[in-house]
This record gives structure tokens, sequence and C-alpha cells, in this order.
């Protein structure tokens, strides 16, 4: 196939046979914030470049170099959604939505874009679902993030394989001195920082905290680090997260190089890992954004949010083999007809049967066949039984009823006895 005619690098089909652990992921996902008294908020994929740029920031490595910007028919610089946050931050801005001090508790799915090298679990396309909070400061809120993001691990059976990493970031202003601080070391050790932490310390020095450049770790051993410029609200903060977390028996890990790589975080950040996944292994990671709001113009308003990445869980959920094998489930009923008479009646008896039997997987046969075909799809299908409609039967008002799997032989069952007898069949298999 010509390649324009292929599927843009990074970018995947969701084919069939994964589309039953991505429903399932976001299922149990919208269940669960159902529980907690969260909304969900469906936002457009696309928007102004500047609401990134401003959001996210200049700088950052999604802004620099990972935006898919184009200028529309109207010649304004659009942006395909790199993140939730920036656009979730706009929609509750421009509908008031925060204002009085509201609290709102919201959540989203769907696709976002960034111009990555494309690896595993790192994609052009991807996935997020994603939580934001507004108008709630405390320590509280951030457990509960925490807290339900644990609880979705249990609930996927994920609980062992993925630990908590947390960090607080401090104040916006406690953060400025320990870059000062921070970049004052590294200026003495310039020619030994890989070449990517050259060009950061200037554009954003905190990030190379996170370098995966050796020589540049082992240089970061002896660097001041951001506990000892916390400030005192933020180190209360914090303290109240982690009592927040012991009591509700999570377990974490205080990694004081965790800065995210976006901007506008502050006070607490935390990321949920897993080593299963080699190198991409970063599955959940969100934090606390108090001054984005005044950044789009906005009251002070605090912010908190995370953001999952569901290829990296699916993949997860997939490697462990955790995805249940019910969602794959074939059909449990096909239909066979032979002769228009018969295929027309297949048709209304087929409605019947999912009104009396909800929930119920029914495949018709399609276009007509012979005996011998329609059994061989009737078997390929996977289905528990085959119904079987022909001339015979129509005049009889009975349907032919036969087991596919294991033992039974063909028996005729009238039509207003079937649903019941149906019912029993499919509970015992
Ligand atoms: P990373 O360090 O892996 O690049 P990030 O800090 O850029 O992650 P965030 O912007 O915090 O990621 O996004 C939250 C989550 O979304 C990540 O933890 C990850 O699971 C997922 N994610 C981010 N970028 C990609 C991508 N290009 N492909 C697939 N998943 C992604
Ligand atoms: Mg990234």
């Amino acid at each position: 196939m010509s390649k324009s005619l292929q599927a843009i690098r990074g970018m995947n089909d969701i084919l069939p046979e994964q589309t039953p652990a991505w429903r399932y992921l976001e299922r149990t996902f919208a269940d669960l914030l159902d529980g907690y008294g969260y909304s969900e908020i469906r936002l457009p994929i696309l928007e102004f470049t500047e609401l990134f740029a401003r959001g996210i920031g200049e700088g950052t490595d999604v802004v620099d170099k990972e935006m898919y910007t184009f200028l529309d028919r109207n010649e304004e610089s659009l942006t395909l959604r790199p993140e939730g946050t920036a656009g979730t931050v706009r929609a509750v801005l421009e509908h008031g939505m925060t204002g009085g001090g509201q609290v709102q508790k919201l959540w989203y799915a769907g696709p976002m874009f960034r111009y990555e090298k494309p690896q595993k679990g790192r994609y052009r396309q991807f996935h997020q679902i994603g939580v934001e909070v507004f108008n709630l400061a405390g320590p509280d809120i951030d457990a509960e993030l925490i807290v339900l993001t644990w609880r979705l691990w249990k609930k996927l059976g994920l609980a062992d394989s993925v630990t908590l990493q947390l960090n607080s970031l401090g104040s916006s202003e406690a953060r400025a001195t320990y870059r000062d601080a921070l970049v004052a070391f590294l200026k003495e050790r310039y020619d030994q920082l890989d070449e990517d932490s050259q060009r950061r310390l200037t554009t954003n020095p905190l990030r190379i905290l996170d370098s995966k450049n050796e020589t540049t770790q082992a240089l970061l051993v002896g660097a001041p680090t951001l506990h000892d410029y916390l400030d005192e609200e933020s180190r209360v903060h914090f303290e109240g997260l982690k009592a927040r977390l012991d009591a509700a028996g999570i377990a974490y890990e205080i990694n004081p190089k965790l800065v995210r790589g976006l901007d506008y975080y502050s006070r607490t950040v935390f990321e949920w890992v897993t080593t299963k996944l080699g190198s991409q292994g970063t599955v959940c990671a969100g934090g606390r954004y108090d001054g984005l709001v005044t950044q789009f113009g906005g009251k002070p308003t605090p912010g908190v949010g995370f953001a999952m990445g569901v290829e990296r869980l699916v993949l997860l959920l997939e490697t462990l083999g955790l995805v249940p094998a019910e969602l794959a489930r074939p059909a449990d009923l096909y239909v066979c007809a032979f002769g228009e008479p018969a295929e027309l009646a297949a048709l209304t008896l087929a409605e019947r049967l999912r009104d009396a039997l909800p929930g119920v997987r029914l495949l018709v046969n399609a276009g007509a066949g012979s005996f011998k075909s329609q059994f061989k799809k009737a078997d390929k299908s996977g289905a528990q039984f085959a119904l079987i409609m022909g001339d015979d039967e129509l005049a009889a008002r009975v349907v032919g009823f036969k087991p596919l799997r294991g033992e039974g032989e063909q028996q005729n069952i009238a039509w207003d006895a079937l649903p019941e007898h149906l019912a029993a069949c499919l509970k015992q298999a």
C-alpha cells in the first residue's frame, strides 16, 4: 500500500481484538468516578495554540517540540491538544464554573497528540483519562485523587504492579529560589552536562533533574534539593498529604527529583510507575496547579489533577493477563435461516429474542448459504447454540435448536417456549 494510504506513524488503529480491554478500562474508571461524585466533561480536540503555549509553558518539551500546530483556513494558529488540563481550565473559565469558589470535580477521556519518537508505550496519538478538581486547596483532595487511583489499581488487579512516587515542588516563589540555586550549582559544572541539559539550563533547569543521562545524574548527587527550599505552607501541605496516605494505608516513595514535564505544577506532584513496561513506565501522573487559572486571567483558583496513559495501562493489563475473558465473549446464539420466508421470520424472531433476553449476544447469518456453509459459520462464530429456521420449521411454528459445543441433539422448540428454553440453556452454558 502506498505510504499516503497508511496510518500516520505513531497513530494507531485500535482493532476489534483490543477494544474489549479499552472499554473495560474506560468503564471501570467511569463507574469508579461516579462513586466519588465526579462529573464527565467533553472538550474539543483542537484549541488555539496560544492556550497551550501559555498554559503548559514555553521551554517545556511539549510546547517546544511536540505540538501538532497548523494554520486553519482562517490563518489562525490551532493545535491538536497535547493534554487535557489547559482545555479544562479554559472551559471552566469560559462557562463560569469556578466563580464564587464553586468546587468542580471533573473527568475526561480522549485522544491527545504529541510529536514524539514513536516506540512501545509512546505514540503520537495516544489516549488519556484524566481528572481535574477546582477550588479545593487542602491536602485532603490531593489524597483523594491518589486514593481513587489506588482503588482503580485494586479493581483492575494492578495494585502489586505499580508504585507511587511523590514530591512537593513548593510555591512558585520557593521554586524560583531553588531554581537559582540549582542553576548556580550546575553552571559550575556546565561542561560535564549532556547537551539536552545544557540547553535546559536556560530554558527549564528543573527538568534537568529527571535527565536520563548517567553523567548528569551523577553530577546531581551533590546538588541542592528542592526540599531544602520548601516554603513553610507547602511543607505543612505535604505533611498533611503524607499523613492521609499513611492513614489510607497507601505506600509511597518520596522522589525529590520528580518535577514533571509541564510548567504549571506547584506543591504536590505524583506518578504511578510500573517496572513491567520497560522504560515507558509511568502510567499515571499528576499534581497541583494552583497558579494556572490566574495565568489564564481567572481569579486565583486552586486546582489539582492527574492523567493516566490508556495505552500503557491496556498494555499492562494485557501483559499481566488481566483483561477478563468474558469481555471478548463470542455470540451466544447463531441464527441460520434457509429460504426467504424463513429469513424474514428469523429477523423478527431475533428481535423478539433481544427483547426477551436482555444482554443476549445474537448473531443472525447474513447472506443466504447452503446448510453446510451456514453451519460452518455458526460453529466458527464461537456461539453456544444455533437456531435453525427453514420452511418446515416455519410451518410448524418451531425453531430447530442445536448445541454447538459438546453433546446434545438438535430438537424443535415451539416459538412461544423459546425464550424460556434459551434462558435456561444459556444459564447452564
Ligand atoms: P513521559 O515522561 O512518559 O513523557 P509526560 O510527563 O510527558 O510522560 P504527562 O504529560 O504527565 O506525561 O501525561 C500523563 C500520562 O500520559 C503519562 O504518564 C503517560 O502514561 C501518558 N503519556 C504521555 N505521553 C504519551 C505518549 N506520547 N504516548 C502514550 N502515552 C503517553
Ligand atoms: Mg513526555
